[in-house]
């Protein structure tokens, strides 16, 4: 089976605009477990000579401040489960929030790799933007623009290096 790599984070932060590049016009596949609250959307990825799963596991209903903490719980330990590496996505933007730190907490219990991407490092002003998100204690943080489609090679290059 190929290795699973799983985004994970915050509703916003652009998880579903980074699959879609990174599946490009590679088929995905929604999964809807029944009695699960939960979609995934599962695609295909390849960088260089190597190949992937992709997991988006951000297709969750957000209604109100609880129900985002309690949904980026369920999408952290749904990855923590299944995934050979994570991708933590933030912001740039918005700058660390309450729901970042309160997924760092869960990812700091697995025993597999994370990779920050700090999404919508859009322009040279925001690059100073990245540094704050190193005090989440995860030691490879990746500046990414879903717009631009800046980063996204440096990305995979440091996702696809764990296997
Ligand atoms: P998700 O909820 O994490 O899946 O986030 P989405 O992919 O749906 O993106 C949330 C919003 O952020 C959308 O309006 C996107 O167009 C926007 N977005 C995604 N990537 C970027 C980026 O690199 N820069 C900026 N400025 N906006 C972005
Ligand atoms: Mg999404």
């Amino acid at each position: 089976a190929r290795p699973v790599v799983a985004i994970v984070g915050r509703p916003n932060v652009g998880k579903s605009t980074i699959f879609n590049r990174i599946i490009g016009d590679k088929i995905a596949i929604v999964e809807d477990k029944p009695g699960v609250t939960r979609d995934r959307l599962y695609g295909r990825g390849e960088w260089l000579d190597k190949e992937f799963s992709i997991i988006d596991t951000g297709g969750i209903e957000i209604e109100g401040e609880d129900e985002i903490l309690r949904s980026v719980r369920m999408q952290a330990e749904l990855a923590i489960e299944e995934a050979d590496v994570i991708v933590f996505m933030v912001d740039a933007k918005t700058g660390m929030t309450a729901a970042d730190s309160e997924v760092a907490e869960l990812l700091y219990r697995a025993k597999k790799p994370v990779v920050v991407a700090v999404n919508k490092v859009d322009n040279l002003q925001r690059v100073d933007d990245i540094y704050e998100f190193y005090s989440l204690g995860f030691g490879e943080i990746i500046g990414i623009s879903g717009s631009h489609g800046t980063g996204i090679g440096d990305l995979l290059e440091a996702v696809t290096k764990h296997f």
